[in-house]
């Protein structure tokens, strides 16, 4: 099987390869940086990153743009009453939320671009977009007619005719399954933020933002456009919408949207206030680790429901797993091996990689490791997992890994793994002292299992990782 997604515009699952050169052009919306992050957010940007992880696994290059959107309604509403410019108000989110990411370990996209870096090519796609006779001006502020537009609702999947002609929106957000008008570029307003452009002073909407850079960064068409449901409409729809009448091309070959993540059957959301920041959960003592895991343990085309019980059961699992691979690095194993286990190990590999190809199944891929983790457990107690059969499990583990990123532990616990390596050095020299040469010896080679050299000096022992 090969890997294939759920695609929002064919409303099917396909089978995925990009268009040139094995490098898949993607593009995925951003944060909007009025304030920290949610978790909620997270978890669509968790998504991404798993998104991202696989199709490297799968061999592919990555191109990916995601935007900072630093100007919008909120942005200029909450720097005004803080009495600080766009950019003061703005670099401080921004910035917390790039260290928001490190801490989920979240990969960051190739090209990280802020909307206000790029006034210049937006203006220029208005003007583009105002020749082709995809516009009307009014108050100053310039509108898309999506009545010029005959695809529009191929996304939603909504039905627009009849509904096309007319009224106009200018806010950045508005109710779904109402298509009008939107802004494209907003007339200046006293005390509000403007900028000096070919088509006159203002400022961008919040839609055309998104078409230029993902243009300009990866051309005019995208193999992989994502983002979270909410998106769909009118955000993506009006991409579509703005993009497809610029160059005449598909805007993106594939669509995937994440659903949401949700708190006692709502939508996790700043406007609701039923809402936990990354930092939030992590003053309350939870591991990061664990969060990421959460987000990424339930399929992304299913809403997540946030609990506390969750977030401990995630922690656990982590544990879990942890434990059986310092076994499977430590343990002593008879020597040879076990054609069983080998065939068994061979089959979690093969079920980890069917399930994330199955539109990234990850509960399913969790499943498989798990599901190995136990019966490689009890063939240890057994004596059936040999030394023959560690190499096979730890690349399983690594491939694991390289995805889903929860082993390594983090922040003060990285700090205990050092002391329980000082710990064993400890153990080691006691041996040596009590001429236990033997222990010394096994205690040294442990060690190296896990990646832990040691150097006997004159000033006592040092280790390093390997
Ligand atoms: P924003 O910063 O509001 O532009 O949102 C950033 C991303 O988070 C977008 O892709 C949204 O679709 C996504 N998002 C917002 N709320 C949730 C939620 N409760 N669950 C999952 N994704 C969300
Ligand atoms: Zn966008």
């Amino acid at each position: 099987m090969s890997l294939r997604f759920y695609n929002t515009l064919s409303q099917r699952v396909e089978e995925f390869h990009p268009a040139r050169d094995n490098t898949v052009r993607l593009y995925t919306c951003g944060p909007t940086v009025y304030s920290y992050a949610h978790i909620g957010n997270f978890r669509t940007f968790t998504f991404v990153d798993i998104l991202r992880r696989w199709l490297r696994a799968s061999g592919y290059g990555l191109d990916h743009v995601m935007n900072i959107t630093d100007v919008d309604d909120k942005i200029i509403r909450n720097a005004a009453a803080e009495k600080k410019t766009l950019g003061e108000y703005t670099a401080v989110y921004t910035q917390a939320f790039l260290e928001d990411c490190a801490t989920l370990r979240l990969e960051v996209a190739e090209h990280l671009v802020k909307a206000t870096d790029h006034i210049g090519d937006m203006a220029d796609a208005i003007a583009r977009l105002t020749a082709g006779q995809h516009t009307y001006t009014s108050d100053g502020s310039v509108y898309f007619r999506i009545a010029t537009f005959p695809g529009y609702g191929k996304l939603s999947h909504n039905d627009f005719s009849g509904n096309l002609a007319g009224a106009r929106v200018d806010v950045d957000e508005y109710e779904k399954a109402d298509a009008r008008d939107f802004a494209l570029w907003k007339a200046p307003k006293e005390g509000e933020t403007s900028w000096d452009t070919k088509i006159g002073p203002g400022r961008p909407g919040w839609h055309i933002e998104c078409s230029v850079m993902a243009i300009k960064y990866l051309g005019e068409t995208l193999d992989i456009h994502a983002g979270g449901v909410d998106l769909i409409f009118p955000h993506h729809e009006n991409e579509i919408a703005q993009s497809e009448s610029l160059t005449g091309k598909q805007f993106s070959r594939f669509w995937l949207h994440a659903e949401f993540l949700m708190v006692e059957g709502q939508k996790m959301a700043k406007s609701l206030g039923n809402y936990f920041t990354l930092r939030d959960l992590i003053g309350r003592g939870y591991k990061p680790e664990a969060i990421r895991y959460l987000l990424a343990s339930v399929p992304y085309r299913k809403s997540l429901n946030f609990t506390f019980d969750g977030l401990q059961a995630a922690q656990m699992a982590i544990e879990r797993l942890r434990n059986f691979k310092l076994r499977l690095d430590t343990e002593k194993l008879p020597e040879g091996g076990d054609d069983k286990m080998a065939a068994r190990t061979e089959a979690a590999a093969q079920a980890f990689v069917n399930s994330l190809d199955d539109d990234l199944n990850t509960a399913e891929a969790l499943a498989a490791a798990f599901e190995y983790a136990r019966d490689a457990n009890s063939a240890m107690d057994a004596g059936q997992f040999g030394a023959d059969n560690r190499a096979a499990a730890v690349r399983f583990f690594e491939q694991f890994d390289a995805v889903f990123d929860v082993l390594k532990p983090s922040g003060a616990d990285a700090g205990d793994d050092d002391s329980k390596i000082e710990a064993r050095i400890a153990e080691r020299n006691a041996a040596k002292k009590a001429r236990n040469f033997a222990r010394a010896d096994q205690i040294r080679d442990e060690l190296l299992a896990m990646g832990i050299i040691l150097e006997d000096t004159k000033s006592g022992v040092r280790w390093k990782r390997k």
